[in-house]
């Protein structure tokens, strides 16, 4: 799960991948290493599309699903193979945008789908994505479900895994290695991965767009989430690859990605402020929305709370603010 309404950051690769693009703006796939392509998401892979990767090996490998099955067509058309001959799918985390379209190819071509053990309840049934997402409880769930499964009719899907992998240790390809990198806090079981090593990097939701960080679901974590962060600064990947923006990012990458980890101290200078004028329970600050800047629809309401429940817990837990009665004060002093 990401979100609909962020413009992606335009500060893309230089070289010879942004010549590529000279031909057609966005074409379905670009090649980011030897038997390394990026298959691009319709509408430059924003939710409920993302991007995927296709590794063109020994093992014929698609990582996530989520881009529109005619762009992945497209890619393997290109590349001398039908959908039939895919070998194996890997998944980086239970969201729709990711899983996509995995269960339809799996059933084409009887390839293997790996996950992260955690992603499995998540993955396999829309009532374990539900449970991870933390919608079915929520009191509008039933009010909710049909819109949801009308924009996104792929999450009905009950989804078969093979296999898991597991963190740091490789999944050969063939030539190609991949590297699973166990970076929770988009949620517990969000992994991204090192493509032959740890310098170019697959970041998925770790997305660097300019929306910031999603950690709206019970899975979702700030703490593990700033921690990630922090792992994949210190590690200087040479190119990012998101999930969300239509290119590989080189220039500027690590910059973005501190940018991108203070975001969360901005969110919460933003919630002090409200609550301080006023703005001071859950529900008033959802309300205007404070983390969104406009909630597209009604379900984005859970997505916005169960974000603002986590930054409130934390300013608790610090003694930034305390709660009065039924609602929350700043402490002075
Ligand atoms: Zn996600």
């Amino acid at each position: 799960m990401q979100h609909v309404l962020c413009c992606p950051i335009r500060r893309e690769l230089s070289g010879p991948l942004a010549r590529a693009d000279l031909m057609s703006e966005f074409p379905a796939h670009i090649e980011i290493e030897p038997r390394v392509h990026l298959v691009r998401g319709l509408n430059r892979g924003r939710f409920p599309e993302a991007n995927t990767l296709l590794i063109d090996d020994e093992i014929l490998t698609l990582v996530d699903a989520g881009s529109d099955l005619g762009q992945v067509t497209r890619a393997m058309k290109d590349l001398g193979h039908k959908l039939d001959e895919l070998d194996r799918i890997v998944l980086t985390h239970f969201h729709i945008d990711h899983k996509g379209h995995a269960e339809q190819l799996r059933q084409i071509s009887d390839c293997e789908v790996m996950c992260h053990p955690l992603a499995v309840k998540g993955t396999s049934t829309f009532q374990g994505w539900a449970e991870e997402c933390g919608i079915n409880d929520h009191p509008s769930y039933d009010e909710w479900i049909p819109l949801l499964l009308e924009w996104m009719p792929l999450l009905s899907s009950d989804y078969e895994i093979t296999g898991h992998y597991q963190n740091m240790k490789p999944i050969s390809c063939g030539e190609v290695e991949l590297i699973p990198l166990h970076l929770p806090g988009h949620t517990k079981d969000h992994t991204c991965f090192g493509i032959n090593g740890l310098e170019i990097l697959l970041l998925v939701d770790i997305d660097i767009s300019r929306f910031g960080a999603f950690y709206g679901n019970v899975v979702g974590d700030i703490r593990d989430f700033k921690d990630c962060l922090n792992h994949v600064i210190d590690l200087c990947p040479k190119i990012g690859i998101s999930s969300h923006l239509p290119n590989p990012v080189s220039d500027g990458l690590q910059e973005l990605l501190v940018e991108f980890l203070g975001v969360f101290d901005k969110r919460e200078a933003e919630i002090l402020k409200r609550i301080s004028e006023g703005h001071n329970t859950v529900k008033k600050l959802a309300a205007m929305p404070t983390i969104y800047p406009r909630i597209p629809f009604d379900p984005y309401y859970f997505f916005e709370e169960c974000m603002l429940e986590q930054h409130i817990e934390i300013l608790l837990e610090d003694g930034s603010i305390y709660v009065e009665g039924d609602h929350l004060e700043i402490a002075r002093g």
